[in-house]
C-alpha cells in the first residue's frame, strides 16, 4: 500500500528539499507534509486591494503594488551588503531591500517580468523603500485560488533566511494542496460531521489554506481544531476508563448511623448548594462497584474539609478505614483537631501521624491502624510509608494536591486490595475545561459556592511611599484584636537576597511594633521544622500579633482571627499565588484585608496581575486571566502535569470546543467503549496514530 499522504516526509515536498526540511523540523516541528498542512494561518490578510508607489504616504500599515523589477543590485555596505531590486509601476519607481538572505534572494527575483510586491514601506533619508517584501509572480498571483484573502504563517528568523518566510511556507502548502495526489483521510465519523456541519478533512485543509472568504477560513479552521480537541478528550476519557471502571473498588452502598447521626446532630451548619451537590457526585461514585478517582476543586474557605469528612464517614459506617493525608506538618495537625473536635460525640477514633510522632506513641496508631481499631488517620507523607499498615483502607483523601505527585497517589494505592478510592481535594482554581484535559484522569467536582455570609476581602495596592500609613492600619486592626500576616517572595535563583528582605522586614516591623506590647512571629525554610511549628502555633494560638513569613504559610493555614495580610513586593508573585495567600484571610467573622505592596515601577503583566486582584476575589476569574497572561502550561499546579501540546486548537481560546469535543467525546464512548463499530472505526484508526506520534499527553502532576 502506498504511504498516506500526510506521512510524506517534509523534504519530499516541493521547494523544500533536505536542508530546509531540517530547519522546519527543529524551527517548527514540522517533519511531515501532514505536519505541514497542520500548521494553520494565525490571520489573513486581505490582498484584493493594489496601492501606487506615487500614492505611499505612511509606513502604518503593509502595501501591495503591481509592477516590474527593473533591475537588482548588491551594494556594500558597513554592516554587510545589502539587495537592492527597483521596482516601478505606473506611478514611480522604489527601491525594495534585503539586509539578510541578500544573496539567496539574488537568485529568486524575477526580473523583468510583472510581478505583486507585498510589504510594509519605511522612510530611509527621507525616501521611501520596502525592506523584506514578498514577491510572487503577478501571473501566480492571478491564478491562484481565492488571492482575496492571503494566509498569514508563523516562522522564526531563521526559517525566513532560507526562504521560508510566511510567504515561503504558503507556497509549499499550496503546491501540497495542488499535488495530484493529495488526499487526507477523515478522521470523523460522518454523523458526527453532518450534525456538526464540518466540511471533510481534506475540504477542511483546502478552507484554512486558500479561502475564498473569511467564513470558510473560520468553518474549516473550526473543524480542524475541534477534531484534534475530541482525540485529546478520547485519549483523556479513555484513560480513566481504564483507572476506574477496569478497576474493582469496594461499595459503600450503606449510609449508616455514623453519617446520619453526625449529619443531623452534629453539623454545625447546613451545607451549601455547592457541597450537597459534591457529596451526591461523590456518593454515586462510591456505590457503582468502581474504583473512585476524584478531584475536589473549590477555592480557599469554600468548605472542602466538610464533604471530606462527610465522605469518611461513608467510608466508616461501610466497615472500611479511611485516611486524611495533608502536605505540611501544621495542615495535618489543624486537620487533626477539626476532626477530633468534629467526632467527639461519635464512636470514631481518629490518630494523627506525622514524622513528629515519636517511636513510642507510634505503637499503639500502627497496631490500632492493623486491627481496625483506629478509624480515621489524619497525617502527611508518613502515612504512606511502607511501616503503616491499614486492617482495610476504604478511602484515601488528599489535601491540597498540588504538593503531592503520581508516584505517592500510587502508594497510597497501594495500601489495600482492592485499592482505596481516592479524593483529591485542591484549592487550585484551575478553570475547568483545563482542568478536564490536565486531570484528565480524574473526575472532576467543584465547590463554586462560599458559605453564606462571608465578607468579601478588601484588597489594595499601595506603594512604598505609604508604609507608615499601612503600619498605622496594622496597629488599628492589632489593637481591635486582630492579627497580621506580612509575607515576603523567596525565589530559589536570589535566595540569599530575599532571605536578606525578609530579615530587614522583620526587623523593621519590629522596631515599629516593639515588645513587650507586640509579639512577632517569624516562619521561614531555613528554620528547622519544629522550629516552624512553634513559631506557627504561637500565631495560631493567638499569642504573637504578626506574622512574618515567606510562603510557606501559603497552604490551608487556618487562623480566622488573622484579618490583614500584608504582601511585599506582590508584583514578583503569581495570581495563583496571590490568591492563595490572600486566602489565609477571611476566615472569620471579622472584615478582612489584604495590601498588596510594590515599588513603583511595574511591567505591565505585574500591573494587570494587580489590577486582578484587587477586582475580584473570584478564583476561578483569576485563574483566567492568569491562564491569558502565561499560558496553561504555566498555571500553578499543572507545570507537571503535562498540559497537552496540541498543534493547532488552543486550550484558552478555544475553551468552547474544548467542551463540545469532551461532550461528544463522552458520548461518543457511552454508546461504543471500545470503538468497535464501523462508524467509529476512523477515530480509532487517528487516536492510534496520535498516540504513537506523540509523547505522553497528559499526566497528572
Ligand atoms: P477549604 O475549602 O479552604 O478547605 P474549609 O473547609 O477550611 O475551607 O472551610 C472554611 C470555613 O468555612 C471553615 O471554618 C468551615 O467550618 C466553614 N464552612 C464550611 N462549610 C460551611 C457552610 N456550609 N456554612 C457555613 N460555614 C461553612
Ligand atoms: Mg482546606
Amino acid at each position: 500500500m502506498a504511504p498516506d499522504f500526510v506521512d510524506i516526509p517534509i523534504e519530499y515536498v516541493k521547494g523544500i528539499g533536505p536542508k530546509r526540511a531540517e530547519w522546519l523540523r527543529s524551527e517548527l516541528g514540522v517533519a511531515t507534509a501532514g505536519d505541514l498542512l497542520e500548521h494553520l494561518p494565525f490571520r489573513y490578510e486581505d490582498r484584493s486591494v493594489f496601492g501606487s508607489v506615487a500614492g505611499i504616504a505612511s509606513d502604518a500599515v503593509s502595501i501591495q503594488l503591481r509592477g516590474v523589477i527593473m533591475g537588482i543590485n548588491q551594494v556594500p555596505g558597513k554592516r554587510g551588503s545589502r539587495l537592492v531590486a527597483k521596482f516601478q509601476d505606473e506611478t514611480g519607481t522604489i527601491d525594495l531591500v534585503w539586509f539578510k538572505g541578500a544573496r539567496w534572494m539574488a537568485s529568486q527575483i524575477p526580473v523583468q517580468q510583472k510581478v505583486v510586491v507585498y510589504g510594509k514601506p519605511t522612510k530611509y533619508q527621507n525616501r521611501w523603500n520596502i525592506p523584506h517584501p514578498e514577491i510572487e509572480l503577478e501571473a501566480q498571483f492571478e491564478q491562484r485560488q481565492g488571492a482575496g484573502l492571503q494566509p498569514v504563517y508563523r516562522t522564526t528568523e531563521k526559517l525566513t533566511q532560507r526562504g521560508l518566510s510566511s510567504a515561503g511556507l504558503a507556497k509549499s502548502i499550496r503546491a501540497l494542496l495542488r499535488h495530484p495526489e493529495f488526499r487526507v483521510d477523515d478522521r470523523l465519523p460522518k454523523a458526527i460531521q453532518e450534525e456538526l456541519r464540518f466540511p471533510s478533512r481534506t475540504q477542511a485543509f483546502y478552507q484554512v489554506h486558500a479561502p475564498q472568504n473569511a467564513e470558510q477560513a473560520e468553518q474549516g479552521r473550526r473543524s480542524l481544531k475541534f477534531e484534534e480537541l475530541l482525540l485529546l478528550q478520547l485519549k483523556l476519557l479513555k484513560q480513566k476508563q481504564a483507572q476506574t471502571q477496569d478497576v474493582p473498588g469496594v461499595r459503600f452502598a450503606e449510609v449508616g448511623d455514623l453519617f446520619n447521626c453526625y449529619y443531623s446532630e452534629h453539623i454545625p451548619f447546613e451545607l451549601t448548594g455547592a457541597q450537597k451537590r459534591v457529596m451526591r457526585e461523590i456518593r454515586a461514585d462510591l456505590n457503582t462497584g468502581w474504583h473512585m478517582n476524584r478531584l475536589l476543586q473549590g477555592d480557599v474557605g469554600s468548605g472542602k474539609t466538610m464533604v471530606a469528612l462527610l465522605t469518611a464517614l461513608l467510608a466508616l459506617d461501610n466497615g472500611y478505614q479511611a485516611c486524611v493525608m495533608a502536605p505540611t506538618e501544621i495542615l495535618a495537625n489543624q486537620h487533626f483537631a477539626s476532626f477530633q473536635d468534629a467526632l467527639k460525640d461519635l464512636p470514631v477514633r481518629v490518630e494523627l501521624l506525622t514524622g513528629s510522632v515519636k517511636t513510642a506513641q507510634r505503637r499503639p496508631i500502627l497496631e490500632g491502624l492493623q486491627s481496625g481499631e483506629v478509624h480515621l488517620l489524619i497525617g502527611t507523607h508518613a502515612l504512606i510509608e511502607p511501616g503503616v499498615q491499614f486492617k482495610n483502607l476504604g478511602l484515601a483523601i488528599i489535601d491540597e494536591q498540588h504538593r503531592f505527585g503520581v508516584a505517592q497517589r500510587s502508594k497510597l494505592w497501594a495500601k489495600a486490595n482492592p485499592a482505596p478510592h481516592v479524593l483529591v481535594m485542591t484549592a487550585t482554581p484551575i478553570p475547568r475545561t483545563l482542568a478536564m484535559t490536565a486531570y484528565g484522569d480524574l473526575d472532576v467536582s467543584v465547590i463554586d459556592e462560599m458559605p453564606p455570609g462571608r465578607k468579601a476581602i478588601k484588597t489594595v495596592h499601595r506603594t512604598d511611599e505609604a508604609r507608615l500609613s499601612v503600619f498605622q492600619f496594622m496597629e488599628d486592626e492589632i489593637k481591635r484584636g486582630r492579627q497580621v500576616y506580612v509575607v515576603y517572595p523567596l525565589i530559589e535563583e536570589s535566595a540569599t537576597l530575599d532571605h536578606k528582605d525578609l530579615m530587614d522586614g522583620y526587623e523593621s516591623l519590629s522596631r515599629r511594633f516593639p515588645l513587650p506590647e507586640y509579639r512577632i512571629g517569624i516562619v521561614h525554610g531555613r528554620m528547622k521544622p519544629e522550629a516552624k511549628d512553634m513559631e506557627m502555633e504561637r500565631f495560631v494560638n493567638g499569642t504573637s500579633h504578626i506574622m512574618v513569613a515567606t510562603t510557606v504559610i501559603e497552604v490551608g493555614v487556618n487562623v480566622p482571627n488573622a484579618s490583614v495580610m500584608v504582601i511585599e513586593s506582590a508584583e514578583r508573585f503569581g495570581l495563583a499565588q496571590l490568591h492563595q495567600l490572600r486566602g489565609r484571610v477571611g476566615r472569620g467573622a471579622e472584615q478582612s484585608y489584604c495590601i498588596l505592596m510594590t515599588g513603583n515601577e511595574l511591567s505591565k503583566d505585574g500591573r494587570r496581575r494587580l489590577e486582578t486582584m484587587c477586582r475580584t476575589n473570584d478564583g476561578f476569574e483569576l485563574a483566567e486571566v492568569d491562564m491569558e497572561l502565561r499560558g496553561p502550561g504555566d498555571l500553578m499546579g499543572t507545570q507537571q502535569s503535562g498540559v497537552p501540546d496540541l498543534k493547532m486548537a488552543d486550550l484558552m481560546r478555544d475553551r468552547e470546543l474544548l467542551t463540545a469535543a469532551r461532550y461528544i467525546g463522552n458520548r461518543i464512548l457511552e454508546e461504543d467503549a471500545a470503538l468497535e463499530s464501523r462508524e467509529n472505526a476512523i477515530l480509532k484508526a487517528a487516536l492510534k496514530r496520535a498516540q504513537q506520534g506523540r509523547p505522553n499527553w497528559s499526566r497528572i502532576s
